[in-house]
Parts: structure tokens; C-alpha cells; sequence
């Protein structure tokens, strides 16, 4: 299950920021996913439980929201939520997108005592 190793490397991200925090306590975790990033939240909830049983982590709450795919025209530059796998511009129909966001796993915001 590919969220386990998600789930891993979120909680080795939150120790080291408890450690520069001099923090005891893990409260809250919010992580923002991307919509592109293949990861089942209900999944990574139930791994990053389980993983952070009987450690410092215990107990806290994991907060996940998701990141709507993101992409932008290399032809005219603007911006638009890219929706069903389609990657193509909705202004002016190019082909050649880059993804902006949607693809990510990030902690954005942890809270500890
Ligand atoms: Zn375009």
C-alpha cells in the first residue's frame, strides 16, 4: 500500500519540526494532497493512525485537504483547474500544460505542545 510510505515520510517530516520545536506533543496535523497525487485519504488517515500508536504522536488529529489539479498554458500563460485527465487549455486549446499544483503532499501546518 502505497500510503504507508506516504504515511512514513509525513511522520518523519512532523518529528524533525517537533524537534526544532522542542515540542513533547503532536495535537494536529494538516497535510494538503493533490487531487494527481493517487493517494486515498481515508487510506492515509488509517496508516498514519496506526504508525503513530504508542509514540509521541498518539492521538493527534490528521486534517487532510485536498489540492484541485492545477495547471497552466505554456502557449498563453493562464491558469485553470485541470479536470478529468484532460490536459489541454481551456482558452486557446494548447496541448503543451504545465502542472502548477494538485500533485503534492505537503504538511502544511502542525500544532504541538
Ligand atoms: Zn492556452
Amino acid at each position: 500500500m502505497h500510503e504507508m510510505f506516504i504515511a512514513r515520510k509525513m511522520i518523519d517530516i512532523i518529528k524533525d519540526e517537533m524537534r526544532g520545536h522542542n515540542a513533547r506533543v503532536l495535537r494536529s496535523v494538516h497535510v494538503n494532497i493533490g487531487t494527481f497525487s493517487s493517494i486515498v485519504p481515508e487510506a492515509l488517515s488509517f496508516c498514519f493512525e496506526i504508525m503513530i500508536k504508542d509514540t509521541e504522536m498518539d492521538g493527534a488529529r490528521l486534517f487532510i485537504d485536498i489540492v484541485p489539479l492545477i495547471g497552466r498554458c505554456i502557449s498563453c500563460n493562464k491558469e485553470f483547474e485541470i479536470r478529468d485527465y484532460s490536459f489541454f487549455c481551456p482558452f486557446c486549446e494548447g496541448v503543451r500544460i504545465d502542472t502548477v499544483s494538485g500533485q503534492e503532499l505537503t504538511v502544511a501546518e502542525i500544532e504541538v505542545d
